[in-house]
């Protein structure tokens, strides 16, 4: 069956589902967005990532022309149309149709569209084995310039870290903020195992505030395990007992050797072990 993707109420045949080259998504990545997961037919999260997507789009002065609801209502009709039950959807809205000119104001009619597709997942033997890491030396944007928090259809930060990433043979990579500090990966949170509790950089070090890393913050203190959002350099990375990642695509995966440090015995750790077991129980509820 041919993808039907939703542009503004209406299902188009994938190639059929069409935007203009004039649209300031494509301009200037002017716009924002989502990507959300099902499991068994249901999306995981569904209403924190909306509220997420409004208040990025808040935040760039961007009015989605329509409420959360009907909102919701669409990704679900989405998935039922495309007759998927465990995939993957990107929501986005478009700044629309504009001069070539940068002023929003000169735009009209902001783009909703959700593709409903399939989801393809890292590997599964890095599920078993764990990844490589590398930093990069793309420092992840300045809150103050643009916050990471925005999730953006301008992703070109998080896309050169990712070339620079895979040049060194790794498919995902540590970026730091201005200060050094740890912030995240190219597209996933960052986690640390320390004597027994996570340790996972603040909302301040400049990070997206990941739906799964809340998520998976929560199963950790139910399971009785401390976590502290505190500020983390790449010492802390390299003297880890365990160290992984959390996002949407990738759920949680495990690290297990960072700019060529093994990270604790260098295989995936009893706690990220559990807390990818807890996931799974969470997803499939
Ligand atoms: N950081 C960045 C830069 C991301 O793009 C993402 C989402 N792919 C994440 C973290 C993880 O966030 P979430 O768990 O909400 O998918």
């Amino acid at each position: 069956m041919a993808t039907k993707v939703y542009i503004n109420g209406t299902f188009f045949d994938k190639e059929e589902a069409r935007i203009s080259v004039f649209d300031h998504g494509l301009l200037y990545g002017d716009g924002v967005f989502e990507g959300l997961r099902s499991y068994g037919g249901k999306v995981f999260r569904l209403q924190e990532h909306l509220e997420r997507l409004y208040e990025s789009a808040l935040a760039i002065h961007l009015q989605i022309p329509m409420d959360i609801d009907p909102l919701a209502a669409a990704v679900n009709e989405s998935l039922q149309v495309n007759k998927i039950d465990d995939g993957y959807v990107r929501l986005v809205v478009t700044r629309g149709v504009g001069t070539l000119g940068l002023d929003p104001a000169q735009t009209s009619d902001p783009q909703v569209i959700i593709i409903a597709d399939r989801i393809t997942l890292y590997p599964e033997e890095f599920y078993t084995n764990g990844l490589k890491l590398v930093t990069v030396s793309t420092v992840r944007n300045h809150p103050a310039a643009l916050s990471p928090r925005i999730k953006s259809l301008n992703y070109l930060n998080n896309i050169l870290a990712k070339i620079e990433g895979k040049q060194a043979g790794c498919i995902e990579a540590l970026m730091l903020n201005h200060k050094g500090e740890v912030a995240e990966c190219t597209g996933d949170n960052i986690f640390l195992v320390r004597k027994g509790g996570l340790l996972t950089p603040p909302r301040e070090a400049g990070i997206l505030d990941g739906i799964t890393r809340q998520a998976v913050c929560e199963l950790a203190v139910e399971s009785g395990l401390k976590v502290q959002e505190i500020p983390l350099t790449r010492h802390d990375v390299f003297i880890a007992d365990e160290c992984f990642l959390t996002g949407t695509a990738a759920e949680v995966i495990p690290v297990i050797e960072v700019d060529s440090r093994r990270i604790g015995t260098g295989r995936p750790g009893p706690i990220t072990r559990d807390l990818i077991q807890r996931f799974h129980q969470l997803t499939r509820r």
